[in-house]
């Protein structure tokens, strides 16, 4: 039953985890979340297309017609999607991936409206149409596939652990038994941890930046997610809190779409798949700061 992952996909997670944990060493002196200056916080520009070609799909019909659209992220997760409360700009590797989407569609920047959205409302926060699409480490699992599309993969990672600095006695997911371990409600770590290890108390919230809080006050033993998310809170406080063991599950993240909109899925699968200069570009300047090579994942169809 918890041998549900396969040793060739393992791989991949842990080359992308290695580049993470690159990126968790590089935080020397800086402030600016998951080690990017605050040069680069502003992200490559893309060239916001024309007279976009898309047809049979209801929510570019609203995008266009609005001349905006809204993308549900994260803002709690540095170097994927994270806010500066203090200067309100966004940042991280989803961020980009978003901004591209939208260029793509012949959105600029300034015309994307940025939603907080935590993991348990997603899929709602689509069907509902309060958003027109996802970003924000989202894994494409079969569950979720009943109630939204995807365009993707475009990362790929791995469920890891987050322990505090001096913790010696969690060294891997084998060491859970008896230990209390968070995650965000809604989210594919938690339901593995509540499916497949039994004997592992679990204390959840709705965004992961609460139980890294739990974790440096004591009230939790560990913080389960993807260690790209992971590595991303470690590389903020080093001398805190530390990313323990290899990814154990593969998580694939895709963009999440209204469900049954195949046309903007195919839409957003060919920029991914025509666009990997530029899927290169936005990894360098982001995770990929590690100095870490990884190679952008092949979409699924
Ligand atoms: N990728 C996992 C998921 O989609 C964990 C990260 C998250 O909750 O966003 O559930």
């Amino acid at each position: 039953m918890k041998n549900f992952f396969n040793r060739k996909s393992l791989s991949v997670a842990a080359v992308v985890a290695a580049a993470a944990l690159a990126l968790s060493g590089c935080g020397g002196g800086t402030d600016s979340p998951g080690g990017g200056s605050s040069d680069a916080a502003a992200g490559p520009a893309f060239e916001v297309a024309k007279d976009v070609a898309l047809t049979g799909s209801p929510t570019f019909d609203k995008i266009k017609s609005s001349g905006a659209i809204r993308i549900g992220v994260k803002e709690d997760q540095p170097g994927l999607g994270y806010l500066d409360a203090a200067t309100g700009e966004r940042t991280g590797f989803d961020i980009e991936i978003a901004t591209w989407m939208a260029a793509s569609l012949g959105i600029a920047k300034d015309k994307i409206q940025f939603k907080a959205i935590p993991s348990a409302n997603r899929e709602s926060a689509l069907a509902n149409g309060d958003v027109d699409l996802y970003v924000g480490t989202y894994s494409i699992t079969d569950k979720r596939k009943k109630l939204v599309d995807f365009a993707g993969p475009y990362f790929i990672t791995g469920q890891g652990l987050l322990v505090k600095k001096d913790n010696a006695d969690i060294k891997s997911e084998k060491d859970l038994t008896g230990k209390n371990v968070c995650s965000a409600t809604g989210s594919t770590p938690i339901q593995n941890i509540k499916e497949n290890f039994p004997g592992v108390k679990t204390t959840e919230f709705d965004i992961y930046s609460k139980c890294v809080d739990a974790l440096i006050a004591g009230t939790v033993d560990a913080v389960t997610t993807d260690q790209a998310i992971l590595l991303g809170f470690a590389s903020q406080q080093p001398d805190k809190i530390k990313v323990v063991g290899e990814p154990f599950t593969v998580e694939k993240y895709g963009i999440g779409l209204p469900l049954g909109d195949t046309a903007l899925q195919t839409f957003l699968n060919k920029t991914l798949t025509d666009g990997g200069a530029t899927w290169t570009k936005i990894y360098d300047d982001t995770l990929g700061k590690s100095g870490t090579k990884v190679e952008q994942p092949a979409v699924e169809k």
